[in-house]
C-alpha cells in the first residue's frame, strides 16, 4: 500500500521552514500531499488561490509532492484520499503542547491516523508564516525566509 502523508497548514505564505520539512519527509513516504486547510472563520493575508499557486511553483519539480486544499476536518480529508499519516513540524514547546492534543484527537477521529513530527532544524526554528506576514505588512524584505524565486508582495500591491 502506498504510504501517503498529508502536510496540512495555512501556508500564508509558504516559508523555507515548510520546504525543509517536506524535503526531509520525502524519503519516509511514497507521496507527500501539501494541503491547505481552509478554515472559513480564519482570516488569511493571502487568498487561497495565491497560496496554492506558490506551493505548486515551489514543488513543481518534485513528482512525489502533490498540492491540494480541503475544507472541514483534516481527518476526513485524509480518509477521502487514503492517507494514513499526517506530517507536522515542531519548532518549540508551544508547538508541542498544541500539536500533541490535535494529534491525539486526529488519531481517534481519524481511526488510527498517525501524526509524524519532525523537529525543525536549528536554522529554521525561528521562522514562521506569522513573522513573515508581519515583515511583509511592514514593507520589509522577507526573502531570507521565503523559498527561492518566490515573489511575495503585500496583497494590495498586487
Ligand atoms: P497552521 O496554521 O496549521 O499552523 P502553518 O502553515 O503555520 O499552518 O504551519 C504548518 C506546519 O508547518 C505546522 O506543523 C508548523 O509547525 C510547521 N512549520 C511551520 N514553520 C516551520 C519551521 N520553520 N520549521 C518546521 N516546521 C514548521
Amino acid at each position: 500500500m502506498e504510504k501517503i502523508a498529508v502536510f496540512p497548514g495555512s501556508f500564508d505564505p509558504i516559508t523555507v521552514g515548510h520546504v525543509d520539512l517536506v524535503n526531509r519527509a520525502l524519503p519516509l513516504f511514497d507521496k507527500v500531499i501539501v494541503a491547505v486547510g481552509v478554515n472559513t472563520s480564519k482570516k488569511y493575508l493571502f487568498p487561497l488561490e495565491q497560496r496554492l499557486e506558490w506551493l505548486r511553483q515551489v514543488f513543481q519539480h518534485e513528482p512525489a509532492v502533490d498540492v491540494d486544499y480541503f475544507e472541514r476536518l483534516t481527518a476526513d480529508y485524509c480518509q477521502k484520499i487514503g492517507a494514513r499519516y499526517l506530517l507536522r513540524g515542531l519548532r518549540n514547546a508551544s508547538d508541542f503542547d498544541y500539536e500533541k492534543t490535535i494529534s491525539q484527537l486526529n488519531n481517534i477521529i481519524g481511526d488510527g491516523l498517525e501524526t509524524i513530527f519532525l523537529i525543525s532544524q536549528p536554522g529554521y526554528s525561528h521562522i514562521s508564516s506569522t513573522i513573515v506576514r508581519e515583515i511583509i505588512k511592514g514593507g520589509g524584505d522577507a526573502s531570507p525566509f521565503l523559498p527561492e524565486n518566490l515573489i511575495v508582495k503585500p496583497p494590495h500591491l498586487g
